[in-house]
């Protein structure tokens, strides 16, 4: 889910499931609905206006869930820290299980992390 990322931890979570990186061969899908998600990739500082969308996000998965806050924005909101549209990091909205670093991480990074969720 893109909580209100400026795109470009997106381009590095398509490159993920691409098949120069190809996370699925460890296990890792992408899904269309959370109603089918066995884990929430958040993306983004959250913005006030996905802040709620992103708890009903989150209670739409079926439990046991996981979430995976991807990128330094979704940390710690990076680079829009203290702007007057951003409700807080993604830890502040959801209880988060993994944060994958950087801005953007790369796609080894978000693979990396993605097989520690799969075990593969
Ligand atoms: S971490 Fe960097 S690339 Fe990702 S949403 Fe924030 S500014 Fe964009």
């Amino acid at each position: 889910m893109d909580a209100g990322s400026c795109n470009g931890c997106e381009i590095e979570i398509g490159q993920a499931f691409s098949p120069v990186y190809d996370a699925e061969r460890y296990g890792a899908r992408l899904v269309a609905s959370p109603r089918h998600a066995d884990a929430l990739l958040v993306t983004g500082p959250v913005t006030r206006n996905m802040a709620e969308p992103l708890r009903r996000t989150y209670a739409a998965a079926p439990s046991p869930k996981l979430v995976v806050a991807v990128g330094d924005c979704a940390h710690n909101c990076g680079v829009f820290a203290s702007a007057h549209g951003v409700a807080g990091a993604v830890s502040d909205v959801v209880p988060v299980d993994v944060e994958v670093p950087g801005c953007p991480p790369p796609p080894e990074a978000i693979v990396a992390a993605l097989r520690g969720l799969t075990g593969r």
